[in-house]
Protein backbone atom coordinates (compact mmCIF):
# COMPACT_ATOMS: atom_id res chain seq x y z
CA UNK A 1 0.00 0.00 0.00
CA UNK A 2 2.73 2.37 1.15
CA UNK A 3 4.47 1.07 -1.77
CA UNK A 4 1.65 2.14 -4.38
CA UNK A 5 1.58 5.48 -2.77
CA UNK A 6 5.06 6.15 -3.37
CA UNK A 7 5.09 4.79 -6.88
CA UNK A 8 2.56 7.41 -7.49
CA UNK A 9 4.15 10.33 -5.77
CA UNK A 10 7.20 9.33 -8.21
CA UNK A 11 4.91 10.15 -11.34
CA UNK A 12 3.06 12.59 -10.20
CA UNK A 13 6.41 14.52 -9.54
CA UNK A 14 7.71 13.69 -12.67
CA UNK A 15 4.32 14.73 -14.26
CA UNK A 16 4.61 18.14 -12.38
CA UNK A 17 8.79 18.40 -13.46
CA UNK A 18 7.40 17.87 -16.88
CA UNK A 19 5.02 20.36 -16.71
CA UNK A 20 7.04 23.32 -15.04
CA UNK A 21 9.90 22.48 -17.83
CA UNK A 22 7.69 23.11 -20.63
CA UNK A 23 6.31 26.13 -18.66
CA UNK A 24 9.72 27.22 -18.85
CA UNK A 25 10.57 26.82 -22.66
CA UNK A 26 7.85 29.23 -23.28
CA UNK A 27 8.27 31.64 -20.89
CA UNK A 28 10.66 34.97 -21.52
CA UNK A 29 10.75 36.18 -18.56
CA UNK A 30 11.76 32.94 -16.93
CA UNK A 31 14.18 31.63 -20.19
CA UNK A 32 16.08 35.43 -19.39
CA UNK A 33 16.43 35.08 -15.93
CA UNK A 34 18.34 31.63 -16.08
CA UNK A 35 20.42 33.20 -18.80
CA UNK A 36 21.29 36.06 -17.25
CA UNK A 37 22.20 34.24 -14.36
CA UNK A 38 24.90 32.24 -16.93
CA UNK A 39 22.67 29.16 -17.09
CA UNK A 40 22.56 27.91 -20.95
CA UNK A 41 20.03 25.72 -22.34
CA UNK A 42 22.02 22.84 -22.05
CA UNK A 43 22.49 22.66 -18.52
CA UNK A 44 18.68 23.62 -18.52
CA UNK A 45 17.76 20.48 -20.11
CA UNK A 46 20.48 18.43 -18.17
CA UNK A 47 19.02 19.17 -15.07
CA UNK A 48 15.63 19.52 -15.90
CA UNK A 49 14.81 23.18 -14.95
CA UNK A 50 11.37 24.24 -15.26
CA UNK A 51 9.07 27.84 -14.50
CA UNK A 52 5.82 27.53 -12.36
CA UNK A 53 3.39 29.80 -13.23
CA UNK A 54 2.30 32.77 -12.12
CA UNK A 55 -1.33 31.49 -11.25
CA UNK A 56 -3.25 30.38 -8.54
CA UNK A 57 -3.91 26.85 -9.59
CA UNK A 58 -2.25 26.54 -12.99
CA UNK A 59 -0.13 22.93 -12.15
CA UNK A 60 -3.86 21.81 -10.08
CA UNK A 61 -5.60 21.99 -13.14
CA UNK A 62 -3.00 20.25 -15.44
CA UNK A 63 -2.50 17.23 -13.02
CA UNK A 64 -6.14 16.90 -12.69
CA UNK A 65 -6.57 16.38 -16.64
CA UNK A 66 -4.13 14.13 -16.19
CA UNK A 67 -6.60 12.45 -14.05
CA UNK A 68 -4.22 13.08 -10.60
CA UNK A 69 -6.27 13.49 -7.79
CA UNK A 70 -6.11 16.86 -5.25
CA UNK A 71 -5.20 14.37 -2.62
CA UNK A 72 -2.50 13.18 -4.01
CA UNK A 73 -0.89 16.66 -4.93
CA UNK A 74 -1.62 17.27 -1.08
CA UNK A 75 0.81 14.09 -0.58
CA UNK A 76 2.90 15.08 -3.03
CA UNK A 77 3.63 18.66 -1.75
CA UNK A 78 2.31 20.40 -4.96
CA UNK A 79 -0.72 21.84 -3.46
CA UNK A 80 -1.75 23.90 -0.39
CA UNK A 81 -4.58 24.05 1.69
CA UNK A 82 -6.23 27.15 3.28
CA UNK A 83 -9.92 28.14 4.31
CA UNK A 84 -9.96 30.12 0.83
CA UNK A 85 -9.44 26.62 -1.13
CA UNK A 86 -6.68 25.56 -2.57
CA UNK A 87 -3.91 26.36 -4.86
CA UNK A 88 -0.34 25.86 -6.23
CA UNK A 89 2.65 25.67 -3.56
CA UNK A 90 4.99 26.73 -6.19
CA UNK A 91 4.02 30.12 -8.49
CA UNK A 92 6.09 32.26 -10.10
CA UNK A 93 9.26 30.25 -9.24
CA UNK A 94 11.98 28.77 -10.91
CA UNK A 95 11.48 24.96 -10.41
CA UNK A 96 14.80 23.08 -9.93
CA UNK A 97 13.36 19.66 -9.42
CA UNK A 98 15.22 17.72 -6.93
CA UNK A 99 16.04 13.78 -8.20
CA UNK A 100 17.00 10.65 -5.73
CA UNK A 101 19.70 8.50 -6.59
CA UNK A 102 18.06 5.89 -9.15
CA UNK A 103 16.78 9.48 -10.78
CA UNK A 104 13.51 9.85 -9.56
CA UNK A 105 11.75 13.24 -9.21
CA UNK A 106 11.56 13.46 -5.29
CA UNK A 107 10.64 16.85 -4.70
CA UNK A 108 10.93 20.68 -5.78
CA UNK A 109 13.01 23.65 -4.96
CA UNK A 110 11.54 27.03 -6.54
CA UNK A 111 13.41 30.57 -6.73
CA UNK A 112 11.65 33.82 -7.11
CA UNK A 113 13.01 35.56 -10.14
CA UNK A 114 13.41 38.62 -7.84
CA UNK A 115 13.74 39.62 -4.51
CA UNK A 116 11.03 38.70 -2.65
CA UNK A 117 10.95 36.58 0.08
CA UNK A 118 10.90 33.70 0.45
CA UNK A 119 13.86 33.78 -1.90
CA UNK A 120 13.67 29.80 -2.27
CA UNK A 121 10.67 27.69 -0.91
CA UNK A 122 11.35 23.46 -0.93
CA UNK A 123 8.72 21.10 -0.68
CA UNK A 124 8.36 19.78 2.79
CA UNK A 125 8.30 16.24 3.85
CA UNK A 126 6.70 13.69 1.95
CA UNK A 127 6.72 10.28 2.09
CA UNK A 128 9.61 10.31 -0.68
CA UNK A 129 11.29 13.51 0.34
CA UNK A 130 13.00 13.25 3.59
CA UNK A 131 14.86 16.48 4.90
CA UNK A 132 19.08 15.83 5.43
CA UNK A 133 18.86 12.38 3.36
CA UNK A 134 19.04 13.59 -0.34
CA UNK A 135 21.69 15.71 -2.22
CA UNK A 136 20.82 17.52 -4.78
CA UNK A 137 22.94 16.48 -8.20
CA UNK A 138 23.98 13.16 -6.48
CA UNK A 139 21.98 11.48 -8.90
CA UNK A 140 23.97 12.87 -12.26
CA UNK A 141 27.71 12.82 -9.90
CA UNK A 142 27.43 9.13 -9.33
CA UNK A 143 27.41 8.52 -13.35
CA UNK A 144 31.03 9.42 -13.27
CA UNK A 145 33.30 6.06 -14.44
CA UNK A 146 36.21 7.09 -11.89
CA UNK A 147 34.89 9.49 -9.25
CA UNK A 148 37.66 10.67 -7.29
CA UNK A 149 36.04 13.07 -4.31
CA UNK A 150 32.85 14.97 -4.60
CA UNK A 151 32.50 18.69 -3.70
CA UNK A 152 29.68 19.92 -1.15
CA UNK A 153 28.48 22.92 -2.35
CA UNK A 154 25.07 24.93 -0.73
CA UNK A 155 23.37 26.38 -3.20
CA UNK A 156 21.07 24.83 -6.27
CA UNK A 157 23.12 27.77 -8.67
CA UNK A 158 26.10 26.51 -7.10
CA UNK A 159 25.92 23.10 -8.27
CA UNK A 160 24.64 23.69 -11.18
CA UNK A 161 26.90 26.51 -12.57
CA UNK A 162 29.45 24.15 -11.69
CA UNK A 163 28.18 21.78 -14.04
CA UNK A 164 28.31 23.49 -16.26
CA UNK A 165 31.63 24.66 -16.26
CA UNK A 166 32.47 20.36 -16.53
CA UNK A 167 32.87 19.87 -12.54
CA UNK A 168 30.26 16.63 -12.88
CA UNK A 169 31.57 15.73 -9.33
CA UNK A 170 29.40 18.88 -7.16
CA UNK A 171 26.52 17.73 -5.15
CA UNK A 172 24.56 20.68 -2.80
CA UNK A 173 23.49 19.95 0.41
CA UNK A 174 20.19 22.84 0.04
CA UNK A 175 21.03 25.11 2.89
CA UNK A 176 20.61 22.98 5.29
CA UNK A 177 22.94 21.39 7.59
CA UNK A 178 25.39 18.31 6.63
CA UNK A 179 23.84 15.51 8.60
CA UNK A 180 24.84 11.78 9.39
CA UNK A 181 22.66 10.40 6.79
CA UNK A 182 23.81 12.77 4.20
CA UNK A 183 27.70 11.66 5.16
CA UNK A 184 26.64 8.16 4.63
CA UNK A 185 25.00 8.54 1.20
CA UNK A 186 28.15 10.28 0.43
CA UNK A 187 30.63 7.25 1.85
CA UNK A 188 28.79 5.27 -0.75
CA UNK A 189 30.44 6.96 -3.10
CA UNK A 190 33.60 8.07 -2.38
CA UNK A 191 36.25 8.76 0.85
CA UNK A 192 37.37 12.36 -0.40
CA UNK A 193 34.82 15.27 0.17
CA UNK A 194 35.53 18.54 -0.57
CA UNK A 195 33.62 20.99 1.51
CA UNK A 196 33.32 24.50 -0.41
CA UNK A 197 30.05 26.50 1.33
CA UNK A 198 29.59 30.18 1.06
CA UNK A 199 32.21 32.41 2.83
CA UNK A 200 29.10 35.02 4.79
CA UNK A 201 29.31 34.37 8.51
CA UNK A 202 26.53 31.36 7.71
CA UNK A 203 28.63 29.34 5.56
CA UNK A 204 31.30 29.46 7.83
CA UNK A 205 29.52 28.25 10.89
CA UNK A 206 28.01 25.19 8.63
CA UNK A 207 31.31 24.33 7.56
CA UNK A 208 32.68 24.13 10.74
CA UNK A 209 29.66 21.97 12.23
CA UNK A 210 29.76 20.02 8.82
CA UNK A 211 33.68 18.73 8.79
CA UNK A 212 32.67 17.25 12.46
CA UNK A 213 30.08 15.34 10.53
CA UNK A 214 32.35 14.43 7.49
CA UNK A 215 34.81 13.54 9.30
CA UNK A 216 33.46 11.39 12.21
CA UNK A 217 32.00 8.85 9.42
CA UNK A 218 35.40 8.68 9.02
CA UNK A 219 35.42 10.86 5.06
CA UNK A 220 38.65 12.55 4.45
CA UNK A 221 37.51 16.31 4.30
CA UNK A 222 39.34 18.94 2.81
CA UNK A 223 37.78 22.67 2.95
CA UNK A 224 38.04 25.41 -0.39
CA UNK A 225 37.61 28.64 0.86
CA UNK A 226 35.87 31.22 -1.73
CA UNK A 227 37.18 34.74 -1.24
CA UNK A 228 35.57 37.63 -0.39
CA UNK A 229 31.93 36.63 1.26
CA UNK A 230 31.14 34.97 -2.15
CA UNK A 231 29.51 31.61 -2.64
CA UNK A 232 30.74 29.38 -6.28
CA UNK A 233 28.53 30.76 -8.85
CA UNK A 234 29.54 34.58 -7.80
CA UNK A 235 33.23 33.56 -8.02
CA UNK A 236 33.03 32.00 -11.21
CA UNK A 237 31.02 34.25 -13.14
CA UNK A 238 33.53 37.14 -11.48
CA UNK A 239 36.25 35.05 -11.93
CA UNK A 240 35.97 32.04 -14.09
CA UNK A 241 36.19 28.57 -14.13
CA UNK A 242 40.07 28.09 -13.70
CA UNK A 243 40.09 30.56 -11.42
CA UNK A 244 37.93 28.24 -9.38
CA UNK A 245 39.66 25.12 -9.74
CA UNK A 246 42.72 26.95 -8.22
CA UNK A 247 40.50 27.25 -5.33
CA UNK A 248 40.26 23.68 -5.48
CA UNK A 249 43.88 22.98 -5.67
CA UNK A 250 44.49 25.09 -2.59
CA UNK A 251 42.09 23.30 -0.54
CA UNK A 252 43.14 23.19 2.91
CA UNK A 253 43.21 20.21 5.10
CA UNK A 254 40.33 20.22 7.54
CA UNK A 255 43.34 20.94 10.51
CA UNK A 256 44.75 23.68 8.89
CA UNK A 257 41.33 25.10 8.80
CA UNK A 258 40.59 24.99 12.23
CA UNK A 259 43.23 26.36 13.35
CA UNK A 260 42.99 29.61 10.63
CA UNK A 261 39.60 29.74 12.38
CA UNK A 262 41.36 29.92 15.30
CA UNK A 263 43.49 32.89 14.16
CA UNK A 264 40.68 35.29 12.87
CA UNK A 265 40.27 38.38 14.71
CA UNK A 266 43.14 37.90 16.77
CA UNK A 267 46.55 39.43 17.05
CA UNK A 268 49.54 37.27 17.57
CA UNK A 269 51.49 40.02 19.11
CA UNK A 270 49.26 41.25 21.87
CA UNK A 271 49.78 38.09 24.51
CA UNK A 272 46.47 37.86 25.39
CA UNK A 273 45.20 36.94 22.29
CA UNK A 274 47.85 34.88 22.05
CA UNK A 275 47.34 33.25 25.07
CA UNK A 276 44.46 32.14 23.74
CA UNK A 277 45.30 31.29 19.96
CA UNK A 278 47.23 28.91 21.85
CA UNK A 279 45.17 27.09 23.59
CA UNK A 280 42.79 27.47 20.69
CA UNK A 281 45.08 25.43 18.55
CA UNK A 282 46.20 23.01 21.28
CA UNK A 283 42.77 21.76 21.11
CA UNK A 284 42.30 21.12 17.58
CA UNK A 285 45.99 19.50 17.67
CA UNK A 286 44.59 17.30 20.73
CA UNK A 287 42.02 15.89 18.39
CA UNK A 288 44.26 14.26 16.26
CA UNK A 289 44.47 10.91 16.32
CA UNK A 290 48.21 10.92 14.18
CA UNK A 291 51.57 11.18 16.19
CA UNK A 292 53.01 12.82 13.06
CA UNK A 293 50.56 15.32 12.74
CA UNK A 294 50.45 16.35 16.43
CA UNK A 295 54.38 16.66 15.92
CA UNK A 296 53.51 18.62 12.60
CA UNK A 297 51.59 21.45 13.97
CA UNK A 298 52.77 21.41 17.65
CA UNK A 299 56.25 22.54 15.81
CA UNK A 300 54.23 25.05 13.35
CA UNK A 301 52.55 26.74 16.39
CA UNK A 302 55.73 27.12 18.19
CA UNK A 303 57.51 28.76 15.49
CA UNK A 304 54.50 30.96 14.80
CA UNK A 305 53.84 32.00 18.33
CA UNK A 306 57.67 31.47 20.06
CA UNK A 307 56.24 29.46 23.07
CA UNK A 308 58.36 26.37 23.46
CA UNK A 309 57.34 23.03 21.54
CA UNK A 310 57.74 21.27 25.22
CA UNK A 311 55.16 23.30 26.67
CA UNK A 312 52.72 23.17 23.98
CA UNK A 313 53.35 19.34 23.75
CA UNK A 314 53.07 19.02 27.29
CA UNK A 315 49.68 21.27 26.79
CA UNK A 316 48.56 18.41 23.82
CA UNK A 317 49.21 15.50 26.14
CA UNK A 318 47.34 17.00 29.46
CA UNK A 319 44.49 17.44 26.95
CA UNK A 320 44.42 14.38 25.17
CA UNK A 321 44.51 12.05 28.73
CA UNK A 322 41.28 14.31 29.48
CA UNK A 323 39.56 13.43 26.69
CA UNK A 324 40.31 9.58 26.33
P1 LIG B 1 20.95 32.52 -5.37
O1 LIG B 1 22.34 32.42 -5.88
O2 LIG B 1 19.94 31.93 -6.29
O3 LIG B 1 20.59 33.89 -4.95
P2 LIG B 1 21.90 30.96 -3.14
O4 LIG B 1 21.90 29.49 -3.41
O5 LIG B 1 23.19 31.68 -3.20
O6 LIG B 1 20.80 31.63 -4.07
P3 LIG B 1 21.75 31.13 -0.29
O7 LIG B 1 21.04 32.17 0.49
O8 LIG B 1 23.23 31.13 -0.28
O9 LIG B 1 21.17 31.20 -1.74
O10 LIG B 1 21.19 29.74 0.22
C1 LIG B 1 21.81 28.51 -0.12
C2 LIG B 1 20.76 27.45 -0.34
O11 LIG B 1 19.96 27.32 0.83
C3 LIG B 1 19.77 27.74 -1.45
O12 LIG B 1 20.23 27.35 -2.72
C4 LIG B 1 18.56 26.95 -1.01
O13 LIG B 1 18.70 25.59 -1.36
C5 LIG B 1 18.60 27.06 0.49
N1 LIG B 1 17.75 28.16 0.95
C6 LIG B 1 18.07 29.45 1.05
N2 LIG B 1 17.04 30.18 1.50
C7 LIG B 1 16.04 29.32 1.72
C8 LIG B 1 14.69 29.44 2.19
N3 LIG B 1 14.16 30.62 2.52
N4 LIG B 1 13.94 28.31 2.29
C9 LIG B 1 14.45 27.11 1.95
N5 LIG B 1 15.70 26.93 1.48
C10 LIG B 1 16.50 28.01 1.36
MN1 LIG C 1 24.46 31.19 1.76
MN1 LIG D 1 24.22 32.44 -4.91
MN1 LIG E 1 24.79 31.35 -1.76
Amino acid sequence: KNKDLKEKLYKINLEAARYFYNNLKSSKIALNYLYSRGIDNKIINRFGLGYSLNEWDALIKHLKNMGYSEEEMSLAGLLVKSEKGIYDRFRNRIMFPIFDVKGRVIAFGGRVLDDSKPKYLNTSETLVFEKGKNLYGLNYVIKNKNLENIIVVEGYMDCIKLHQFGLNNVVASLGTALTTDHSKLLKRYTNNIYICYDSDAAGQAATLRGIEILESAGLNVKVIIVPSGKDPDEFVKNNGIDEFKKLIKDALFITDYRILKAKEGKNIKNQFDKVKYVNEVVDVISKLKDEVLVQHYSEKLSEETGISLNVIIDKVNKNRTNIT
